[in-house]
């Protein structure tokens, strides 16, 4: 069953090309066989055709690439990234001081614990190189052309 007002909802994303396909599917069967949903449909994309808005999934990519590489925001990723694994060490370094050696807390909890904080760890640092890769091979990109 599809409603009119459930369809609308997605018209928007339908023409961002945001949508899955099983949904896009759904807004293209209805939008063909309701009057009122194309209207709406036409209505929008007319618009967004005339403010020149409309985007193409390549076109977002670009965008955000641009946005990634700016210096500022490229700063501040790094340094927010170096305060996290900071904090986060120093907050393990505290804790082996304290929760580790609270005679209370049994064995099983703080080696629990352990494995959390080191599996979250390790899934930052994984990222972390995933993110320094990435640029290295931005720069020499950009040393290429
Ligand atoms: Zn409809």
């Amino acid at each position: 069953m599809n409603h009119c007002h459930d369809i609308e909802a997605l018209i928007s994303g339908y023409i961002d090309q945001e949508l899955s396909q099983q949904k896009a599917q759904r807004v293209r069967l209805h939008i063909e066989s309701c009057d009122k949903c194309r209207n709406v449909y036409q209505d929008l994309l007319a618009i967004r055709k005339e403010m020149g808005q409309l985007q193409y999934p390549e076109c977002e990519e670009a965008k955000q690439e641009r946005i990634m590489n700016e210096p500022v925001s490229k700063m501040l990723g790094i340094v927010g990234w170096v305060l996290l694994i900071i904090g986060l060490i120093g907050f393990m370094g505290w804790q082996a001081f304290t929760f580790y050696t609270q005679p209370a807390v049994p064995t099983w909890a703080k080696i629990g614990v352990l494995l959390i904080e080191l599996a979250v760890l390790g899934l930052f640092l994984s990222v972390l190189r995933q993110r320094l890769i990435a640029r290295k091979t931005d720069k020499y990109r950009n040393v290429k052309l």
